[in-house]
């Protein structure tokens, strides 16, 4: 399939699948549409359906009755259909790879990495479909046995950002499927291509009609009609603290499973026994991957006071080789911000951590590519109290603080709301453990700044997040315990 085939699939693939997943929707005809843009260029490279509550109402029937058939299926049928949607992913990696650069902005040789990663989830639960093991408990009484199932939560709401267009999804949708689950998924309006090209290809795999769903659109709006829905039990959501707040608040109504991957403030914590080279790779990978765009990306730098100068002089050298460009160019590693408010957020911290005395050792200022490009900046001098070290500035900005103790490192670190990922580099065994007892994180990473890996659970802590993706834990999240008590066991 070519990109334009990609393209006129997602197109395609909008129609079909509502003409096919929804019953009472064979004709429908979006009565709105949205624009989505390259953010390299401001090109306006699609028009999508814009949809609101009735027609979430209607992905929720279909997911609904879909629901009746396939958590019926034995758990080796569900587990063919996800490997074969895995077979076409990867099949389709480059052009998926290609839409994702063009609606998100990512370098493509970083958007076929995605799409690798993404897919991969869907094989690994492929495999763990076939693992769902319950328990048999020596009963208290003599003519009682005690069983415990475990059976799929139902239908799911999913809620996924723009910064992984397809990997957030597969991260969800690949466990629901597995455990038996139905979904109905809402990507973000920045980044629907990427979904309704994954969800054609779920079709292609021979995945039914109405397991998975995709709606898009109005947020507020598709997300009070699975918050409300008594037929919706489980609420997935990748995205903002904020946002996850009032989903975690909406789901109370009907109590609903809830599990949610939240914004993060990731501490890089750089020892004076670190390998300098290790630390400053380490670093420039957590920091500046999708130009600075993930949720476990470094935001804040700590450096030890020994290693501070000679650190701060070599990643800086490293940074500024990093090219900047559309992500279709030829060895560009920094593509644009989203959109023009991620721009004017990140100016906003540079501005206040300088009016509050950083230094810009590099960058510092729009890009003169103009768009939504920024400069790989680093500052120094940066203190705890700045917007840059209290909140997430999810753009390519490195600041640099200084510490003296392990303990002054660990209290740093520890000052935030947030607990998604945390890195350190030391090349001390002790304080390696020490460390990562003492970060309040859900994932830390010891002398490694790329750790996501769909063997591995991944998820936060405080206002981080509830559960874990990826993993087996990944699939507890879709599912309920029951516990079967079989009485009068002696009775002839
Ligand atoms: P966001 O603004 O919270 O949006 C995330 C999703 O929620 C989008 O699909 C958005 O839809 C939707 N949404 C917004 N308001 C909603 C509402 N009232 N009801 C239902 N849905 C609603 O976050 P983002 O800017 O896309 O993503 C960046 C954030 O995600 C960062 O904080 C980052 O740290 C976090 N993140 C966390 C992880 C993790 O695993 N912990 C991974 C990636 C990103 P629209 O886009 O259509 O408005």
């Amino acid at each position: 399939m070519t990109l334009s085939g990609v393209a006129r699939v997602a197109f395609v693939g909008s129609r079909r699948i509502f003409a096919s997943h929804l019953p009472s929707m064979q004709s429908y005809t979006p009565a709105f549409s949205r624009q989505v843009h390259n953010p390299a260029t401001g090109e306006v490279i699609a028009n999508v359906s814009c949809m609101g509550g009735k027609e979430t109402k209607d992905a929720i029937s279909s997911a609904f009755d879909a629901f009746n058939s396939w958590s019926k299926l034995t758990a080796a049928e569900r587990s063919k259909g996800l490997r074969k949607w895995y077979d076409l992913l990867m099949a389709h990696k480059e052009e998926l790879g290609q839409l994702i650069t063009l609606e998100q902005g990512k370098p493509l040789k970083e958007a076929v990495g995605e799409v690798d990663y993404g897919a991969k989830f869907i094989e690994f639960y492929a495999e763990e479909a076939k693992r769902v093991y319950g328990d048999i408990i020596p009963a208290t009484l003599p003519d009682r046995r005690i069983f415990v199932l475990k059976q799929p939560v139902g239908v799911a709401g999913a809620i996924t950002p723009w910064n992984f267009p397809l990997a957030m999804i597969t991260r969800k949708v690949g466990p629901a499927l597995a455990c038996g689950c139905t979904v109905v998924l809402k990507p973000s309006e920045f980044t629907p291509l990427s979904a309704l090209a994954a969800a054609e290809l779920a079709l292609q795999a021979g995945i039914p009609p109405g397991v998975v769903n995709v709606v898009m659109g109005n947020a507020p709006d598709i997300g009070d009609a699975l918050l409300t829905s008594p037929q919706v039990r489980k609420i997935t959501f990748t995205g903002s603290t904020a946002v996850g707040k009032k989903l975690m608040a909406g789901a109370a109504g009907t109590v609903k499973k809830v599990s949610l991957e939240l914004g993060g403030n990731a501490p890089c914590i750089v020892f004076d026994d670190a390998d300098l080279n290790v630390a400053v790779n380490g670093a420039l990978a957590a920091k500046f991957r999708n130009s600075g765009q993930t949720c476990v990306c470094a935001n804040r730098v700590l450096v030890q006071e020994g290693i501070y100068e000679k650190f701060a002089d070599a990643f800086s050298k490293a940074v500024k080789n990093l090219k900047v460009g559309d992500g279709f160019g030829e060895g560009v590693v920094q593509g644009p911000l989203i959109n023009k408010a991620a721009l004017e957020k990140v100016e906003t911290f540079v501005e206040d951590a300088v009016s509050k005395g950083a230094k810009v050792l590099l960058g510092g200022r729009r890009h003169s590519l103009g768009m939504t490009f920024y400069e790989p900046t680093v500052l120094s001098n940066v203190k705890s109290e700045m917007l840059v070290s209290r909140e997430e500035v999810f753009g390519p900005v490195a600041p640099l603080l200084c510490f003296k103790t392990e303990e002054e490192a660990i209290h740093m670190a520890n000052d935030t709301n947030a607990g998604l990922a945390a890195y350190i580099f030391t090349n001390n065994l002790q304080r390696t453990w020490r460390v990562s007892e003492a970060l309040e994180y859900g994932l830390v990473g010891v002398n490694e700044g790329l750790i996501s890996t769909e063997v591995a659970p991944f998820g936060g802590v405080k206002q981080s997040g509830l559960g874990r993706e990826g993993s087996k834990y990944g699939m507890d999240e879709f599912l309920e315990i029951k516990y079967v008590c079989l009485g009068d066991m002696n009775r002839k």
